[in-house]
């Protein structure tokens, strides 16, 4: 048999060196790395079937589906007798092989490049911008971080999967393109795949539809590392779960990495079956907590050091980031976005970035994200916070025992109110606006000097914004 068939074949695995070479000019270097530089040829059979082998049965049917065509008119010059393809894994033998994967293996090519069935494949994009370098530590986060960090090195896998949860833009898909780009560099040989839950189960359902669940399956146990984006997407959708769960089994029992965020911790995803809960938790589970007023202005300084860059020579006065910082609380791309609109804006009417540009601009965002902290609360709470009566707090006595925490309470509704200043002047018993302008001065003086009332301040702060 085996005579008979090299008889048959002019086509040698010198010949195939030779064209994959020009298939190199053709297909482009990465589609050339990725499914040329890996197939081996095999010998051509009877009926004139070139025989390759490939490393797994997707990858035969992606380039048969992809390439077959183009392979197809190479090898008839070499070997006109050549009219069909057919792709074995490496190491099996040419055993007949369930339906799943029949067609590309037997079918002439011409007829699977009439349906393109590209979207089987590998990860969803990475945004470059969402890098380690780029992602501020502070209190809230710092957990989470070091965890991807430890992930990110590709070391020996110790937890599994490591499920990290927070609210809407709070980095966590930053953290796990993150985790990607790391470990396409330290672990270039590691297949890393990163999907959201969506996408994830796009594939799943497209690969029912398409009948190639076997394909589906062979992929996404192939991988090394496998990340999930917003995994709360699968709940209540109870195939795309089931198919999850088992491929979440497979990869766990071999060792291999999962990455899993969601919005919300795993008990609190509801319509989630009770055992891909406990399978999600049985890793380490970590939590981005919202922002704090140190992060937000972390990230606003780092922001405008890369905005610099791009705008030179634009002025951006004091306190506008702190101000920011405090205002803007709810999420990260809320805060990055108000500052891109305002840099973007500054340069474009040709100004310096001063308080009343600030409020200006981004008038719309601070309304929307105003607590309205009322005068009135901030005043009981920095009363009560002192021990005083809040008629001594807002009257007319000057000893510093009422002084100091009127000027801590004038201070916080400039910095927590969008009240001017006249207007916070009234609400304190009828003073005259200096008066609380020099009050709100002698707190910033005093919140770097001194630790207590920066303290009280902290306090104070974070009570009225709860
Ligand atoms: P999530 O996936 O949790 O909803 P994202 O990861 O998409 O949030 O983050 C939203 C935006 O905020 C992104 O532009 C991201 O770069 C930015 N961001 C969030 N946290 C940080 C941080 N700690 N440092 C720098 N940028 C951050
Ligand atoms: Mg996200």
């Amino acid at each position: 048999m085996a005579e008979k068939v090299s008889e048959l074949g002019k086509m040698t695995k010198e010949h195939w060196g030779a064209m994959q070479d020009q298939l190199s000019s053709s297909v482009g270097e990465n589609n050339y790395k990725t499914w040329i530089a890996p197939i081996d040829f095999e010998r051509i059979e009877a009926g004139g079937v070139a025989v390759f082998t490939v490393p797994t049965n997707f990858f035969g049917t992606y380039v048969s589906q992809h390439y077959g065509d183009l392979l197809l008119a190479k090898l008839s010059l070499i070997d006109s007798e050549v009219s069909r393809l057919k792709f074995q894994v490496a190491n099996v033998d040419a055993r007949p092989r369930p339906a799943a994967q029949a067609a590309p293996a037997q079918a002439p090519a011409q007829a699977q490049v009439a349906t393109p069935q590209a979207e089987l494949l590998p990860s969803a994009p990475l945004d470059t911008r969402f890098t380690f370098d780029r992602f501020v530590v502070g209190k809230p986060n710092e957990l989470a971080h070091a965890a991807a960090k430890r992930v990110a090195e590709g070391g020996q896998v110790t937890f599994n999967p490591l499920f990290l949860y927070g609210g809407v833009g709070l980095g966590k898909t930053h953290l796990m393109h993150a985790i990607a780009h790391d470990l396409k560099n330290n672990r270039p040989d590691l297949n890393v795949l990163y999907l959201s839950a969506e996408q994830f189960m796009y594939r799943f359902v497209q690969a029912l539809r398409e009948r190639r669940m076997m394909d589906f399956k062979e992929l996404f146990r192939s991988v090394d590392v496998l990340m999930v984006d917003d995994v709360q997407f699968i709940a209540g959708k109870d195939s795309t779960q089931e198919e999850f769960f088992h491929t979440f089994n497979a990869l766990v029992d071999q060792n291999k990495q999962i990455i899993i965020s969601a919005d919300r911790a795993p008990d609190e995803i509801k319509d989630l079956e009770n055992r891909i809960r406990s399978r999600l938790q049985s890793g380490l589970v970590v939590d981005l907590h919202p922002t704090d007023y140190e992060l937000r202005l972390g990230i606003l300084q780092s922001k405008v050091m890369t905005y610099r860059e791009q705008y030179p020579s634009l002025q951006i006065d004091d306190g506008i980031l702190e101000f920011l910082a405090h205002r803007i609380s709810t999420n990260v791309r809320v805060l990055e976005g108000a500052l891109t609109r305002l840099f973007a804006f500054a340069s474009l009417v040709g100004q310096p970035i001063t308080m009343e540009l600030t409020q200006d601009c981004l008038a719309d965002v601070l309304r929307a994200s105003d607590r309205k902290i009322s005068i009135e609360e901030i005043q009981r709470k920095v009363a009560e916070h002192y021990h005083i009566r809040l008629s001594d707090l807002i009257g007319p006595k000057r000893v510093r025992n009422f002084a100091r925490p009127r000027q801590v309470a004038m201070y916080l509704c400039k910095q927590l109110t969008a009240r001017s200043l006249p207007e916070i002047g009234r609400r304190f018993g009828g003073r005259d606006h200096t008066t609380v302008m020099h009050g709100v001065k002698r707190i910033e003086e005093l919140r770097i000097k001194d630790s207590q009332i920066a303290d009280d301040i902290e306090l104070l702060r974070r009570a009225l914004e709860a």
